[in-house]
């Protein structure tokens, strides 16, 4: 997006507001981008300027004070970048003086401009889209999409952003990407919605995913046909109903890891045009290993139609760990969706043979797949399908060299999956021991010396009935309390790494959770990391209910699953008689 020589102009004394902040432009040069499609989007400006933000409430303020110092937001600035799909342009017209400057400021911030052009392409596409030729002339309501986004550089806090988009959830925020042991993350200072109500159920909130209208869309159903090829690849066939709730738009956008390539985007028989584009750097998006897919549809949606969309896509998002052990997901998505929505999911897998595949959902015998039919499937090489038995908030697999046992809560069987190994990353543990060289005349030997012993590194597979056991009974003392376990079985799969988390009917338990008491007491953990570590298993089967079967309604409440899931696992744990921890 380059700045035109032609619309350069000195600018004094002018401000713009949009809804609850203030900017203005005491006294500088601003030069205006060329054309997208008959409109000017953005805008370069150097000189004195000035921006204020008051963020509506206690919180909000607490929040702002916390990174910049001062609850409200007041901050001079040198330049700033301006982008924009709505009069801007117009609305500054008059204040505009001609300048002779305009070749060199130009030619000095048009690289600048470029690249900060690129982080609200996608919105823009959104917005813009609409206009595009279509066979079916539809006037949409644009006059409810309006966004302006200032990255302006302050004298005191340095680069930072400000937005309002009005057809996000929380139309106003402010923040900074800060670079911490040169990994970027975003620092959100305040983000809040203009009307005080409550956001829709079942919305990510997160921001950094786009700023679309969120709940327009529901995505239904999911027909997902992978073929997974360890370490590192995946191809996969995903066909996914949709619901349009609120029509008018031409563009959907969809999180996937920027790991996979995309081959076709069909609607019915009809190839879609797309974009991949990567993710503000720093956002959660972008560190969760995802980028945004903007779909482009040949004409305006309509509300109430419900349509299918065909993802063909391939690429390298699992990571081998060592001893049998797979990191899936954690190179972002491997299906394409829209944050955190209450879907159906009909998912099958084909892997080679020696490898074990779970995935959420119940397993059924009668893959879509015509296993005797199908061509290309070579010797061993294997076939499951897993239907999820109520719309879950998302979905996933675990793959790697596992053994599986058995335990039974009533009529819900708990699987483990472990291996026998643990990932390369895994710390040795070790024992101190004193040689005493009783070999060697006592006159002659040098004084006893300790040395570490390092001991055998931990089998999981050898633990994982008791893991098996432990949460089962679990399952039981939360059942008793909160209502039936919602789905048919429950597996916990063996993952790599130190973090575990609870999925629908599906759980990644970190290596360390399989451990045996001795083998803790091998890596010298605290007494408080070993209740912690032993709580975990508990902690992830009451995320079955809290956060799986109930969901947050914004990320503003997604600690209340947390917290509900910590207090269920000490429920269980003060209620054991002897109240010993192991
Ligand atoms: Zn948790």
């Amino acid at each position: 997006m380059a700045l035109d020589n032609s619309r350069v102009y000195k600018v004094r004394d002018v401000a713009f507001d949009r809804a609850a902040f203030h900017i203005t432009l005491d006294d500088g040069t601003i030069a205006f981008t060329e054309d997208v499609a008959g409109h000017v989007t953005g805008a370069f400006f150097e000189g004195e300027g000035e921006v204020l933000l008051s963020p509506p409430n206690q919180v909000e303020r607490a929040s702002m004070a916390l990174f910049t110092g001062a609850a409200i937001l007041e901050e001079k600035f040198l330049t700033a970048y301006f982008r924009f799909n709505d009069s801007t342009f117009a609305e500054l017209q008059p204040s505009l003086r001609p300048t002779d400057e305009g070749e060199q400021f130009a030619s000095q911030w048009n690289q600048t401009a470029r690249n900060l052009a690129e982080v609200d392409a996608l919105r823009l596409l959104v917005t813009f889209s609409r206009d595009l030729p279509t066979a079916e002339p539809f006037t949409a309501a644009k006059n409810q999409d309006q966004v302006l986004h200032a990255r302006v550089f302050g004298r005191k806090l340095g680069a930072f952003d400000i937005y309002y988009d009005s057809t996000a959830k929380e139309q106003i925020w402010a923040g900074q990407l800060k670079r911490v042991e040169g990994e970027g993350y975003y620092d959100v200072w305040t983000s809040f919605s203009l009307n005080q109500r409550l956001p829709p159920i079942g919305s990510s909130g997160d921001n950094s995913f786009g700023p679309t209208a969120f709940d327009a869309i529901n995505i239904s159903d999911y027909r997902i046909q992978a073929e997974v090829r360890p370490p590192r690849q995946m191809r996969v066939d995903a066909l996914l109903q949709l619901e349009v709730k609120a029509g008018g738009q031409r563009t959907l956008l969809f999180e996937l890891s920027r790991y996979m390539n995309i081959e076709q985007i069909q609607a019915e028989t009809q190839a879609l045009e797309f974009i991949h584009n990567q993710a503000v750097e720093g956002t959660q998006l972008a560190r969760r290993g995802n980028d945004l897919v903007a779909v482009v549809f040949p004409r305006v949606l309509r509300s109430g139609e419900k349509l299918n969309l065909h993802f063909k896509y391939s690429g390298e998002v699992l990571s081998e760990a060592g001893g049998g052990l797979m990191y899936v997901g954690a190179r972002g998505t491997w299906y394409p969706n829209r944050g955190l929505g209450m879907s159906n999911f009909d998912l099958e897998f084909r892997y080679p043979a020696g490898w074990m595949l779970v995935a959420t959902g119940k397993r059924v015998d009668s893959p879509r797949l015509d296993i005797s039919a199908a061509t290309g499937l070579t010797q061993g090489e294997q076939v499951g399908r897993w239907i999820s038995e109520r719309p879950i908030p998302l979905a996933g697999f675990n793959l790697g060299k596992y053994s599986r046992v058995v335990a039974h809560a009533g009529k819900v069987s708990v699987e483990t999956y472990a291996s026998s190994g643990v990932e390369r990353s895994f710390p040795r543990g070790s024992i101190e021991a004193t040689e005493l060289q009783p070999l060697v005349p006592p006159g002659l030997r040098p004084l006893p010396r300790t040395m570490t012993v390092v001991t055998p590194s931990p089998s999981p597979a050898r633990n994982a009935q008791t893991v098996a056991d432990t949460s089962a009974r679990a399952i039981e003392f939360f059942a008793e309390r909160f209502g039936p376990f919602p789905y048919a079985n429950l597996a916990l799969t063996q993952m790599p790494g130190e973090v575990s988390q609870g999925w629908p009917s599906l759980i990644y338990l970190s290596s360390f959770s399989f451990l045996t008491p001795t083998e803790r007491t091998q890596l010298h953990m605290s007494p408080v990391v070993k209740i912690l570590s032993s709580a975990v298993i508990a902690h992830e089967t009451a995320h079955q209910w809290w956060g799986d079967l109930i969901s947050w309604s914004s990320y503003r409440d997604q600690w209340i699953v947390e917290g509900l899931s910590n207090y269920s696992s000490l429920m269980l744990l003060q209620s054991n008689s002897n109240g010993t921890v192991s």
